[in-house]
């Protein structure tokens, strides 16, 4: 069994969506300044890193975090390599080889090699989902979607109203966005997604693990 860790380090660098501040760790207690122990206190978006957007991100009085179904973020999974410099579509995705009955899927993109390079500067020009895409992962019942951008939308839809988001969350499908795929082939594994249990929570930063038997 190898276990793959597909998550981002939280680093104080780190890229972020724009108009947000990256993680602040602060000392609250440091042994070499004669207190007992080392204590921090870390400051963070919940969007900050490899995160999970449940309903409640886009749908006022949706579920939060604390309430996704744990039977969504823990299963089989399969990772889909996607090599098109064109957002995913749902044409795409028709023509694509997914193991039949799978209900959590993750896209490999370009995004994951950006993420060594990139620095602390947010990349516009991430590939993300399409409309199509969405509708099609619903109409498919995929319980969980994980890319490797900070958003599985396209970068600057806010104008156009979030299609993807809220089509994909309205059908209480799991969004999980961030993630380092760049370690991993694609093929089937277990993934092992774990939120933050923030109470009410409009989304969390997580532990993805991707488990190779
Ligand atoms: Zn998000």
């Amino acid at each position: 069994m190898r276990v793959h860790d597909v998550t981002l380090a939280l680093r104080s660098d780190m890229p972020v969506w724009p108009g947000e501040a990256g993680p602040r760790v602060e000392p609250l207690k440091r042994i070499a300044r004669g207190d007992s122990s080392n204590v921090s206190v870390v400051t963070i978006g919940d969007h900050t890193g490899t995160h999970v957007d449940p309903p409640a991100h886009f749908l006022d009085g949706g579920a939060g975090v604390d309430r996704l179904p744990l039977e969504a973020l823990v299963g089989e999974c399969q990772v889909a390599a996607y090599d098109e410099d064109e957002h995913v579509t749902g044409a795409w995705l028709e023509g694509a080889a997914f193991r039949p009955g799978i209900e959590r899927i993750l896209f490999k993109t370009r995004n994951s090699a950006r993420w060594a390079e990139s620095g602390a500067a947010f990349d516009e020009d991430f590939i993300a989902l399409d409309e199509t895409a969405a509708h099609w992962l619903v109409r498919h019942r995929i319980r969980l979607v994980g890319v490797d951008s900070l958003s599985v939308e396209p970068f600057g839809s806010g104008k156009i109203g979030h299609p993807v988001h809220l089509a994909l969350l309205r059908a209480e499908t799991v969004i999980v966005e961030g993630l380092d795929l760049s370690g991993v082939a694609p093929g089937i594994y277990e993934i092992v997604c774990a939120p933050l249990k923030l109470a009410g929570g409009t989304g969390a930063p997580a532990r993805v693990l991707l488990i190779e038997r």
